[in-house]
């Protein structure tokens, strides 16, 4: 189906063009007439799927014109670089328009934040806790709100912003158009939707628990003694473009992070102790290919929107099953197809029994070939869910019987 089908403005589908989209994803097909119809929707798409032009683009031919009357789109994020990355796209979909949008987030001074409202503004994409003080302070109404979009709900719940989120929603009038994306839908988010939105459509592309088709994804057991000599090694012997290194703690990815530089990897950290500085500088230098490989905690999991990213190697198994499936959607996104790859500790089987249940499916354990394993409780649980005999994506049955992966080149 054809962009043109959807009924959108002209200027906007000459944005559309000149970003180089030739049909809308399946998202976009289903949520961009209902949006278009005045609707509010429930959307549980995965990150990568097009999800921010499927609210962006039929609100944004809702908006029309520059008004002077102040936001007419407010747009909610749980985190700056998300709220940074929407922005973005937005002044991208907007291009041929005459809408001003301004992006709010904290770590950065109010008063260039204040002057975009002074001058007046279309949109607003903002993380609530700064959102909220300009309220308090009075630098900006909502008055004129017709449309509201809460992007990540549940991250926003995780992160214990749901009551800013509601103070928020309470500042906008109640004749509005609202949109929630979320990932799940627990009970408090359940109330969100009761309390915040009017007779909804949900629109869920795929399962919703589904990490993204696109992935190949694949476990490898190791001893916590050999965890960093893996790693290192999997980055020399797999074929990789670029790639983030997911652990679980602000520690951890420091510790990662040095490491790589010892053995010459450009590599960028980013976690929530880094100022907001920083952590635009690493995003912006892995994007532009300044850094090759980028490691992060949890924070950098949720829909970041980096393309061409060919690996995703999990050093620590996460916590939750819910981040397994965010972090994996860092790769494989709008088609592109990518590789996940999980260190497994002896002690991390019960939560690779969690991943495994909550995405109804069994991941492949691996072995890295030529590298040279000392024994671990769990290399021998590795085996008994090895595949017999075969191929894998090139690569070749191991003498233990795992599948080794494809050993590749490495770019440069
Ligand atoms: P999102 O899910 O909004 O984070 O989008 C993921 C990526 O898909 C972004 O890089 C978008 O530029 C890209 N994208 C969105 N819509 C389309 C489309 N119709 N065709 C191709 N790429 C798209």
């Amino acid at each position: 189906m054809p962009f043109a089908k959807l009924g959108l403005s002209s200027p906007l589908l000459e944005a559309v063009r000149e970003l180089g989209y030739t049909e809308p994803t399946p998202i976009q097909i289903q949520a961009i007439p209902h949006i278009l119809a005045g609707k509010d929707i429930i959307g549980s798409a995965q990150t990568g799927t097009g999800k921010t032009a499927a609210f962006g683009l039929p609100i944004l031919h809702a908006l029309g014109e520059h008004d002077r009357v102040g936001p007419r789109l407010l747009i909610l994020e749980p985190t700056r670089e998300l709220a940074a990355q929407t922005g973005e796209m937005l002044a991208k979909l907007s291009r041929f328009t005459n809408l001003r949008g301004v992006v709010v987030y904290g770590g950065v001074g109010y008063e260039r934040q204040r002057d975009a409202f002074r001058r007046g503004i279309d949109i607003v994409v903002a993380t609530p806790g700064r959102l909220l003080d300009h309220l308090r302070q009075k630098a900006l109404s909502l008055r004129n709100v017709s449309h509201l979009v809460l992007d990540e709900a549940d991250r926003m719940l995780d992160m214990g912003f749901l009551p800013d989120v509601k103070r928020i929603v309470g500042e906008c009038p109640r004749k509005r158009h609202t949109a929630l994306f979320s990932a799940t839908v627990p009970p408090e988010i359940e109330g969100l939707i009761r309390w915040a939105m009017h007779d909804p459509v949900t629109v869920q592309i795929g399962q919703r628990r589904s990490p993204a088709e696109t992935v190949k994804h694949v476990l490898y057991p190791v001893a916590e003694s050999q965890k960093q000599q893996l790693m290192l090694a999997l980055l020399e012997q797999v074929h990789w473009e670029s790639v983030i290194v997911f652990c679980r703690t602000r520690r951890g990815a420091d510790r990662v992070a040095r490491l790589l530089k010892l053995r010459n990897h450009k590599a960028a950290v980013i976690h929530s102790d880094r100022s907001q500085k920083e952590r635009q500088q690493a995003l912006d230098g892995f994007r532009e290919g300044r850094f090759e490989v980028l490691v992060a905690t949890d924070i950098a999991a949720r829909g970041l929107d980096i393309a061409d990213v060919t690996h995703v190697i999990n050093y620590d198994v996460p916590e939750h099953p819910e981040d397994y499936v965010h972090r994996i959607g860092r790769t494989g996104r709008a088609q592109a197809s990518g590789d996940a790859l999980t260190l497994m500790l002896t002690e991390d089987a019960p939560r690779v029994a969690a991943i495994e249940k909550f995405i109804h499916q069994k991941i492949e354990r691996v072995k890295l070939e030529g590298f040279d394993y000392q024994y671990a409780i769990v290399l021998d649980e590795g085996r008994r869910h090895a595949l017999p005999t075969g191929r894998v994506r090139g690569g070749r049955v191991g003498s233990s019987g795992y599948y080794a992966a494809p050993a590749g080149r490495k770019r440069r």
